[in-house]
């Protein structure tokens, strides 16, 4: 179905809507689809540089410049952020790595204190990578560190040791990140809570401004997955794999210490010292536009979102042939309702919660009304709670916040 036909549930949205600039300043993702070697458990969209015959890295930048040039116009005023992720942005070459700045900062206007992260993994880490890093104005360093246990590193395939997570955290300060996030997983095969406990202290020592959280997930057609859920699966293996329970233990444990160190848990899996806050993850939890360039990036303006092909050969071809990077039916034009839905599922992760005002500015309607029947049901129970200008989620409830949420959809 041609999905402008759906428009008639309240918007006045049109596919031409994602030709016009945004009304607000968009945040910019790059995507690098490029790693040393998969992680186990890894489903992203990113491939292998160890034993790549072939160099995918100069298609890539073909079709990301063919993609910049294409969108540079959706932020004449810039953008409101930058986040260059992956994959591993720091496996570039040294060369590569220069290039894709010096490249954002031909198309793109990066405001003066405007939040630029990049992600890397350990032992990619080299002085002169920082140095470039630095020069061009990246203030934010994601340090995909996942636990400082070498038996578990090996556990999920991670292709670096917990000395070099050690050695990369003291690079980055000396280089002069003062905002650095460390990335750390619990639920890993054979982990107890002891060892998780282990890790999370250790990182404490670093005295890191945000730390992110995740739990192991089993993604189909991974490595982890066929070791413990696939048909071949060893029940010596499954037996390894701590359970709910536990893994609920080992995130309510973590909850808990950060508080007492001073982090805010303001996000479901995000804890930060007060003021460093990611900037651009809470655009996309306000429902803030962003474009996200390159293979498999991801792009919403003015309610339109499309998701560009995960294939870099496919994408660079599309742009070089004028084409987009993304199939045409795949363009999504949000309804009002859908768009307001989002902001309700995103925002109530948030700590703070959803904004009455802006709710009320970009909706024209009062979220009050919109979802009376959800909040009535819930009142009893205090499931949500109005403070100031913010609708926000009790945490008594976190636990079962996922079947709440699919209450707005
Ligand atoms: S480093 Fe990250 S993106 Fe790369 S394979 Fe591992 S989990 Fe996936």
């Amino acid at each position: 179905m041609d999905k402008g036909m759906m428009l008639d549930r309240g918007t006045t949205m049109d596919r031409g809507a994602m030709h016009r600039a945004p009304k607000r300043m968009p945040s910019l993702y790059i995507h690098v689809p490029f790693c040393v070697k998969k992680c186990d458990y890894c489903a992203f969209y990113s491939l292998p540089l160890i034993n790549s015959h072939q160099d995918p890295m100069v298609g890539y930048f073909k079709g990301l410049e063919l993609e910049m040039v294409k969108r540079q116009k959706d932020a004449p005023e810039g953008v409101s952020s930058l986040f260059i992720g992956g994959g591993t942005p720091t496996a570039l070459r040294d060369s590569d790595l220069e290039c894709l700045l010096e490249m954002i900062q031909r198309y793109f206007r990066l405001n003066p204190g405007a939040e630029n992260t990049v992600e890397g993994n350990p032992g990619t880490l080299t002085a002169s990578k920082l140095d470039s890093l630095r020069r061009y104005g990246i203030n934010r360093f994601s340090l995909g560190v996942q636990t400082f246990d070498d038996r578990l590193l090996r556990a999920v395939g991670r292709m670096h040791t917990a000395s070099q997570a050690r050695e990369a955290i003291g690079r980055l300060r000396t280089a002069g990140f003062n905002n650095i996030n460390l990335d750390l997983m619990f639920g890993l095969p054979a982990q107890d809570m002891r060892a998780w406990q282990a890790s999370l202290e250790e990182a404490l020592s670093y005295s890191p401004e945000h730390l992110s959280l995740y739990g192991l997930m089993l993604e189909d057609g991974t490595p982890l997955y066929a070791r413990y859920r696939g048909k071949a699966k060893d029940r010596t293996q499954v037996d390894l794999l701590p359970d709910d329970d536990l893994q609920a233990e080992m995130h309510d444990w973590a909850v808990e210490r950060l508080k007492q160190a001073g982090y805010r848990h303001y996000e479901t899996s995000n804890f930060a010292r007060p003021g460093f806050e990611c900037r651009h993850n809470l655009g996309y939890w306000r429902g803030e536009d962003y474009l996200g360039l390159g293979p498999g990036g991801v792009s919403c303006l003015n309610r339109v979102r499309w998701k560009n092909f995960e294939d870099v050969r496919v994408y660079q071809n599309r742009l070089q042939n004028l084409q987009d990077p993304f199939e045409e039916e795949g363009l999504e034009v949000l309804s009002l309702q859908e768009c307001m839905a989002e902001r309700m599922i995103l925002g109530l992760r948030l700590e703070e919660g959803v904004n009455l005002t802006s709710f009320r500015n970009d909706f024209g309607r009062d979220l009050r009304d919109i979802y009376r029947d959800v909040l009535e049901r819930y009142n009893h129970r205090d499931v949500f709670v109005i403070q100031g200008e913010y609708l926000r989620l009790n945490p008594t409830y976190s636990f079962i916040a996922n079947s709440i949420l699919q209450e707005f959809v």
